[in-house]
């Protein structure tokens, strides 16, 4: 039995792309809340939002962490689910937690590069680079806070990976 490991970062930090390697490194199951959330409901983040308000979204989010955490299991989070002090306690006492750590104008850089795959409602309906500046300088200290390990997530995925099983010293697959 193993404790699952939660991936978190901003938008574009690889969440979902080292999440899903490093559970293939281990053998570990891999989840994303987000693609979790929107395949029970059949809704996408814009029609929980637009229905239910960002509060609404988040109370559904913070139920999805609860119902995937399990042994064994990588957890790729949405960007925003270190707002609530509960997901950050939770996941603190739960598990290992990871933080995908880039600068913004890195993260800016592969959300230009795939838009499509990125669609959110706009948080601040400003440039992206400006966004991403916007969202680091309101969360950075949580991620930090929350985080037993932060990589520098600017390196290629499998660069990150190795790094991460060694740093975990968990074995590999
Ligand atoms: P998140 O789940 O944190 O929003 P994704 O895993 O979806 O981020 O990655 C966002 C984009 O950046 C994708 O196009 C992905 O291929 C690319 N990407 C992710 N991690 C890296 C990396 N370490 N190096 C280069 N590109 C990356
Ligand atoms: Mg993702």
């Amino acid at each position: 039995m193993t404790q699952p490991i939660f991936m978190v970062g901003a938008r574009g930090c690889g969440k979902t792309t080292v999440g899903g390697e490093l559970a293939r490194a281990l053998g570990y199951a891999f989840v994303d809340t987000d693609i979790f959330m929107q395949q029970r409901s059949g809704l996408t983040v814009a029609d929980v939002v637009a229905a239910e308000g960002w509060p609404g979204f988040r109370q559904r989010e913070s139920e999805t962490l609860k119902a995937v955490t399990q042994p064994n299991q990588i957890v790729a989070t949405g960007g925003g689910m270190v707002l609530l002090a509960q997901n950050r306690q939770f996941m603190r006492e739960k598990g290992i937690v990871i933080y995908l750590h880039a600068p913004a104008q890195a993260l800016a850089k592969r959300l230009e590069a795939s838009p499509q795959a990125h669609q959110r409602p706009t948080l601040t309906g400003r440039p992206i680079a400006e966004e991403m500046e916007a969202v680091l300088a309101e969360r950075e200290a949580l991620y930090q806070g929350v985080a037993h390990y932060v990589v520098d997530a600017t390196q290629a995925p499998d660069t990150i990976v190795s790094e991460l099983v060694q740093t975990l010293r968990l074995p590999a697959a």
